[in-house]
């Protein structure tokens, strides 16, 4: 785990997954510095684990400014740097989206977080594994990651915590024993641990054969849908995450498409939550409207991806969406 980030084996705590890494993160950091200063940089975009996390810190006295992006996703550096007061303590900026697919700049971000002398986060669940990250390089001082965006075990994951100096400090949230340095207290889920490590391993090790397959897997799935059916690309088209394809289809509902397409998985926003009856944060904050948020449907690939399960996929989908578009 620590090799595939540039870390040493002392900085990674172990937690339940990123949700808890991101919590921990944020709530620790903030109660921590709280004498320091009480503003928080975070964008639109994040996921829910980092954006209710900041929403809380607001009921404690916090103010958050939350970034918003262009149609791509990405935040302006400058309006980043135009935020930073004498108050900042953290910038948490996420690695990559896991709607849309964006990455972000992170080492420029982390550069200017260290200029500033703020503390840098980012949420890494989607970009661990799938796209190179250090954590040196990069400036990074705390990194959330998840075990199942990578084939490892669910319910298990890793906060990076910067210990070369300076060494980051976190108030504790969770209370009880002295596991992970007291960062993060309780027994550790050992099977899920060494998953984590192993998936972390091939992952690394297949990085770029990775990338390279996915990537012409997602263009092949895309070019065989908007061939046949009117579609847009929410968010970047290039320069993404090669897993990610979040299409736009005007006059279909996401819903009934994921219902008629019975043969493949695909989901409205993030699978997280998929049960949500509200439009997807991320399209919205894009700047698109509800019918658009509502007629949009995100398609995961990953390395098991075939070209038996891409033509499978086009076929579904487009004679999914060929019929709802006829009703
Ligand atoms: C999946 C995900 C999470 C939550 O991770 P869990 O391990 O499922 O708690 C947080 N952030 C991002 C960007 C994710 O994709």
């Amino acid at each position: 785990m620590a090799g595939v980030i540039g870390a040493s084996e002392e900085e990674i705590i172990f937690t339940s997954g990123a949700t808890e890494a991101d919590n921990l993160a944020i709530l620790g950091v903030a109660r921590k510095l709280r004498d320091r200063g009480n503003h928080i940089i975070t964008s639109l975009t994040e996921h829910k684990a980092v954006l209710e996390a900041c929403r809380a810190l607001e009921h404690e006295g916090f103010n958050i400014t939350y970034l918003p992006v262009d149609t791509e996703g990405n935040i302006n550096l400058l309006a980043l740097e135009h935020a930073i007061t004498p108050k900042t303590i953290l910038i948490s900026i996420m690695a990559a989206n896991n709607e849309i697919g964006t990455i972000s700049p992170i080492k420029a971000i982390g550069r200017m977080a260290h200029n500033h002398n703020v503390l840098f986060h980012t949420d890494a669940a989607q970009a661990f594994g799938h796209i190179p990250l250090d954590v040196r390089d990069m400036h990074i001082d705390l990194m959330s990651i998840s075990a199942h965006k990578l084939h490892g075990p669910k319910g298990v994951g890793a906060l990076y915590l910067r210990q070369e100096f300076p060494a980051v400090k976190l108030q504790s949230v969770l209370f009880g024993g002295g596991q992970e340095s007291g960062v993060r207290p309780g027994t550790l889920n050992v099977p899920g641990i060494v998953g984590l490590g192993a998936a972390a391993e091939y992952a690394q090790n297949e990085m770029n054969d990775t990338i390279k397959k996915v990537t012409a897997l997602r263009d092949k799935l895309y070019q065989g849908i908007a061939a046949q059916v009117p579609v847009e690309i929410n968010g970047p088209a290039k320069n993404k995450l090669s897993h990610n394809l979040n299409l736009y289809f005007p006059n279909v509902e996401a819903k009934a498409l994921i219902n008629e397409a019975k043969e493949i998985a695909i989901s409205a926003g993030s699978a997280c939550t998929s049960k949500e009856v509200t439009p997807s944060h991320v399209l919205m904050a894009l700047g698109h409207d509800e019918d658009r948020a509502y007629s949009s449907v995100r398609f995961g690939l990953s390395k098991y991806t075939t070209e038996e399960d891409i033509e499978k996929a086009i076929a579904a989908v487009t004679r999914a969406a060929k019929k709802l578009r006829s009703m």
